[in-house]
């Protein structure tokens, strides 16, 4: 019932046409003062849900969020919508704290963000003035279970807090969390009153998921942001050391990184947080402490340099790439050795043995994703308890073949024949020695010059021997044993290979595809989003997110109409920043004389989404002509196309959601008839309806009055 009235709001202040799934149906139920919780995953929009009603509820909506050093984005982000926000938390002085009181009371914000922790004190501030709260919002709420992975004992006390407020606001919670277990604690431990539930499902498709076995971690890293410079992104190590020696090896080879990790005091991680956030270094090296509420949202790519030790925490710090809803990457670099290091981290943790035991099947399941031959997305779909999911998803690597299986029974038998005739008391580099006839001092001092197998790959390349090794490492044929110098030794699954002369194969990741996107202008806009960013103090994508940038540059709109239909412009946001991107867009498509295709920049009256210098789509021309005015006879004539074809563009359009008006295609007085004539005999096929229509009435009018109606 709220619906238009949210849509509105959605256009005006958050520039945003339609709402994304779940978010018009959360809106309306928590309007309707029914206590609501929403599961979605991370960039599904969560914060619209709690947003849009405090902009449409008399009072003050409090939102209780984890994290006190995202609350001054937060609110800097609504400001620079229009939107009155504030925050209260413990960097406040108190007569900061009571100025802002004050202005709660006179009605200067629609929401106050709230940390857990000092709710005591909030409740007792807010006793002495007067003000009506409709909602309070749980963001990041499974941060109140233990069983979740974030656990915050001070969000046990929100559930005290809520019930001191008279009356009893409505509650909202959102959590991106999967695990049953975590949300039925959640509506239990926050007392939610018989919640109105929307799930969304975990699908995140603008991500592609990749793993890569036994690749060479650095080489890996260093190649892949080459091709990304001006990409932000996160890598994920899985300890401290890790993240400072990665951290200097990509400093030192020239690009800008910065790193995370609860080693670093508070400040240094509150400064390369803000570093990050402002894009003044692309590159974020991090444990697992960085990222909870991250809210940037043009993170194109998460790295995991290993494997994490379950799949929902894979999932969860994998999803902060992409929010924006742009194409990002989440690539899983695994070894086989790595699965030693979250062994360590349980076996030392104080838990009871069941906890641990449930724990080492969590981190089996981990493994199984990176050897799984099925589609990625479907693997993590399932783990997470949904059912119908696609066979293949078309965008991970599984599915896109990114890696080839070569065959290497051959050199594989040579290489664990080595390893057992030295004993297994040696490191890889000696072994591939020995494989290469080295005659360096310690093969000769050692003798192992009179192996077998000395001398024996003496044609093959290190390189490659090298990555053979580590290939058989991580599919489990060899061990590297921990110890400082550590040694290889075979496992029984190389010996039982070995015994039964099976074959061998190994994946070997196809070269990456250069990108040649013309980009020139969306860097003209980053550069300027860049700069304003300094001038306002705001972080980069609170200005505007890439998606905006990007369909900027893709439209080209050069009128502040135009502008305003962009995604993402709201009318403050076009107040205050048109003018300075426009102008650097009319510069650009007058210094390159461009001609935009017809109607490019407009969404309501024209095709979308036409990339510059890309082959317009052939039923967006067909768009235009109609738009033109044109018939459909008319518009085949002057495409030379059958008149089925045009019929088919203007279907194709509709499906896009483009604006075609249907009624022209139905002739008056038709449209009763055609739906008499489906009633019998269905929807599904077009001739028997038009087998028992009057003649006159066409295909079209049929295709017509079933797009109309939504019958397919
Ligand atoms: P979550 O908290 O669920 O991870 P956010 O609330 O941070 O997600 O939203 C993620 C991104 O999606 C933000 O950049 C936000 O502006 C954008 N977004 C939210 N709602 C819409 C919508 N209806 N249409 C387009 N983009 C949206
Ligand atoms: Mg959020
Ligand atoms: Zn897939």
């Amino acid at each position: 019932m709220y619906r238009e009235k949210t849509l509105s709001l959605l256009k005006n202040y958050f520039g945003y046409e339609n709402f994304k799934k779940g978010q018009g149906e959360a809106i309306n139920s928590i309007a309707s003062g029914n206590d609501t919780f929403v599961i979605m995953p991370t960039g599904g929009g969560k914060s619209l849900c709690y947003q849009i009603p405090a902009l449409l509820l008399d009072g003050v909506t409090l939102v209780i969020s984890p994290l006190i050093s995202l609350m001054k984005d937060q609110v800097d982000g609504l400001n620079s919508l229009g939107i009155g926000a504030t925050f209260i938390n413990s960097t406040l002085s108190k007569a900061e704290v009571s100025e802002r009181l004050i202005d709660i009371s006179n009605d200067k914000y629609k929401l106050v963000y709230l940390a857990p922790e000092g709710l005591d004190n909030i409740n007792y501030l807010f006793r002495n003035i007067d003000i009506k709260i409709p909602l309070v919002a749980i963001d990041e709420a499974h941060c109140v279970s233990k069983w979740g992975h974030d656990f915050r004992p001070s969000y046990r006390k929100i559930n005290d807090f809520i019930n001191n407020i008279n009356p009893r606001p409505t509650v909202l919670a959102c959590t991106a969390t999967a695990t049953d277990l975590v949300q039925k604690d959640i509506i239990n431990l926050l007392a939610l009153n018989s919640p109105n539930v929307f799930f969304t499902g975990f699908n995140r498709e603008n991500l592609t998921l990749k793993v890569f076995r036994g690749e060479n971690k650095d080489n890996f890293i260093l190649d892949y942001i080459d091709n990304r410079k001006d990409e932000s992104g996160i890598i994920y190590t899985s300890t401290r050391a890790e993240t400072e020696q990665l951290s200097n090896l990509l400093n030192k080879k020239g690009y800008k990184s910065g790193i995370y990790h609860a080693g670093l005091d508070e400040s240094t991680r509150a400064e390369m947080q803000e570093n990050f956030m402002y894009d003044n270094f692309n590159i974020m090296v991090a444990t697992n402490a960085f990222g909870m509420g991250i809210d940037k949202s043009n993170v194109r790519y998460v790295i995991h340099y290993a494997i994490p030790k379950n799949l929902e925490a894979y999932y969860q710090e994998a999803g902060r790439a992409g929010r924006d809803g742009e194409p990002s990457e989440c690539v899983l670099l695994f070894n086989n050795k790595d699965i030693q290091t979250q062994k360590y981290f349980i076996d030392n943790s104080p838990m009871d043995e069941y906890k641990k035991s449930q724990d080492y099947n969590n981190l089996r399941t981990m493994v199984d994703y990176c050897y799984t031959q099925k589609c990625l997305r479907k693997f993590i779909l399932e783990y997470f308890g949904e059912k119908e999911t696609e066979d293949s998803c078309n965008n991970c690597s599984n599915c896109i073949n990114e890696n080839e299986l070569k065959e290497i029974t051959t050199e594989a038998q040579m290489i664990f024949s080595c390893v057992y005739r030295a004993e297994e008391r040696y490191g890889v580099n000696t072994i591939i020695d020995i494989l290469k006839g080295s005659q360096n001092q310690k093969i000769l001092r050692l003798g192992l010059n009179k192996l077998s197998t000395y001398n024996l790959m003496v044609n093959y390349d290190r390189k490659f021997l090298e990555e053979v090794v580590n290939k058989l490492i991580a599919d489990g044929y060899l061990l590297m044993t921990s110890e400082q110098y550590p040694l290889l030794k075979l496992t029984s699954k190389a010996k039982i290979a070995l015994k039964n002369k099976e074959s061998i194969f190994i994946q070997i990741r196809k070269a990456e595809k250069v990108r040649e996107e013309d980009e020139t202008l969306f860097n003209l806009l980053r550069a300027l989003r860049k700069s304003m960013s300094q001038e306002l103090n705001l972080p980069p994508y609170v200005i505007f997110p890439d998606s905006t940038l990007k369909e900027l540059s893709s439209r080209l709109p050069l009128t502040e109409t135009e502008f305003s239909e962009i995604k993402g412009v709201g009318k403050n946001k076009l107040e205050k920043y048109g003018d300075r991107f426009l102008e650097v867009i009319k510069n650009y498509v007058g210094e390159n004389g461009i001609i935009r295709n017809p109607g490019t920049a407009s969404s309501k009256s024209s095709a979308k989404e036409t990339v510059m210098g890309e082959k317009v789509k052939s039923y967006y021309e067909t768009y235009n002509l109609y738009k033109e005015g044109m018939t459909l006879e008319e518009i085949a004539k002057s495409r030379n196309l059958t008149s089925t074809t045009i019929q088919k563009h203007i279907m194709d359009c509709v499906l896009e959601g483009l604006d075609v008006n249907l009624d022209d295609f139905i002739p008056k007085h038709s449209e009763e008839a055609i739906l008499e004539a489906i009633k019998k005999v269905g929807a599904e096929k077009l001739r028997p309806i038009k087998d028992i229509l009057p003649e006159d009435i066409d295909y079209m009018a049929i295709k017509s009055v079933i797009c109309k109606h939504n019958l397919i």
